[in-house]
């Protein structure tokens, strides 16, 4: 509690010295968190953020671009849109946005879209995310990156959580960092503290333009179903979100029926 209040003091001070975007210090606080919490951010860090033309990756643009301007570490930033219709996406709204932080922005066409529907894909949305994620690392490999910075929200942890829960009988989620040996990248989650709410009401206050989504398929359905399931039972459970979040920081591996765990715990048992 001491340390997130005098986190928040310093939040502030940094903000009051801004010029833009006028972020509210409770969120630019809770990404200072996140990125202090898992360490995302060294001196010297080149990041390469991973611009979907949405609303989070927006936001993590903003903050990450207030930060890079006003704190005492002092690390590099540029962004990257992959264009998954090949070209067609209007993406001036992104590149505005890009030049009013002053950070270098490149669009990197690739028609996903258009090699997604030549295929029979269970999955259309896993095969898009590896694929724009191969191309962001490449792209990020080529400009001397040392992470790629992408916009997960704390509602996509939790729903990964939980599908992972119901769908795959494990407790698991992607991590805020972690090591990609195939590019030898970092990859950050800055806004995993975030829910899509506050970030939804942060860029309608700020007023940032974004891309309406080109993409003919619809959300992967087992993904929307976990999300109205958690939207139903937030009414009874309030902080749902925050309580999953919980769950994954502190698993133990004492707390759950792993068979070598529970062999171990067993082995000063007389009987
Ligand atoms: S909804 Fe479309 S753009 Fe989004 S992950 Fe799925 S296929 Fe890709």
């Amino acid at each position: 509690m001491r340390a997130s209040a005098r986190f928040g003091k310093r939040e502030e001070k940094i903000l009051k010295k801004r010029n833009f975007p006028d972020l509210s210090p409770k969120i630019f606080s809770k990404i200072s968190r996140s990125i202090r919490d898992f360490k995302m951010i060294e001196p010297g860090s080149r990041i390469t953020l991973g611009l979907s033309g949405g609303k989070d990756s927006a936001l993590l643009l903003a903050a990450l671009a207030v930060l890079r301007g006003k704190s005492h570490v002092n690390f590099h930033l540029d962004a990257c849109l992959v264009d998954i219709t090949g070209g067609d996406t209007e993406t001036g709204p992104m590149k505005d946005l890009c030049e009013s932080l002053g950070v270098e922005f490149e669009v990197v066409p690739y028609p996903v879209l258009e090699i997604l529907s030549t295929r029979d894909e269970r999955s259309p949305c896993s095969f898009c995310a590896n694929m724009r994620g191969g191309i962001l690392f490449n792209h990020a490999k080529k400009k001397g990156a040392t992470a790629v910075a992408m916009g997960h929200n704390l509602d996509d942890a939790v729903e990964t959580a939980l599908l992972n829960l119901f769908y795959a009988g494990s407790f698991r989620c992607f991590a805020p960092i972690s090591w990609r040996s195939r590019t030898d990248l970092w990859l950050v989650r800055p806004l995993v503290y975030l829910p899509e709410s506050s970030i939804a009401e942060e860029i309608r206050r700020l007023g940032v333009k974004t891309i309406s989504p080109m993409c003919p398929f619809s959300r992967e359905s087992k993904r929307t179903r976990i999300k109205k399931l958690v939207e139903t039972l937030e009414k009874e459970i309030p902080d749902i979100r925050s309580q999953v979040l919980h769950a994954l920081r502190g698993a133990r591996i004492d707390d759950t029926w792993n068979m070598r765990s529970i062999s171990l715990q067993g082995a000063d048992r007389k009987c």
